[in-house]
């Protein structure tokens, strides 16, 4: 068994609400959301970060993004994708995953 918490998702070892799934990616609410949209797109292998990455599925991730954007209503209002890699931008789980925020206004980046 993986200690890798979104392995563990991926692999309905830990129940959670999929918004999305394929055999590539699947889609959970974040259990800390900081909007009322807040939706982790994680990739179904065990990828740490975006530097470990392809571009066809990281395409792919943004394409499942897009999507949920439409279904969350925020596409036209406005929403985020931000992917933290490495310490500096403070990644908290090593396996690649992008968050979609919206459903307020953002402000400013950092
Ligand atoms: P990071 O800082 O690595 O980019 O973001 C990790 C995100 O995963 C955080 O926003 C955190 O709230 C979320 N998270 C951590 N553990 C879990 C979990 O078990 N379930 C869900 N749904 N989200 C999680
Ligand atoms: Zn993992």
């Amino acid at each position: 068994m993986s200690d890798c918490i979104f392995c563990r998702i991926g692999a309905g070892e830990i129940p959670g609400t999929f918004l999305y799934r394929d055999d590539e990616v699947f889609a959970i609410r974040d259990i800390h959301p900081v909007a009322p949209s807040h939706i982790l797109i994680i990739t179904k292998a065990h990828i740490p970060t975006l530097n470990d990455a392809g571009s066809a599925l990281v395409g792919r991730m943004v394409g499942v993004a897009q999507e949920l954007a439409r279904q969350e209503s925020v596409a036209e209002k406005g929403y985020r994708l931000v992917v933290n890699v490495g310490p500096e931008a403070g990644q908290e789980v090593l396996h690649l995953h992008l968050h979609l925020i919206g459903g307020r206004p953002l402000g400013r980046m950092a």
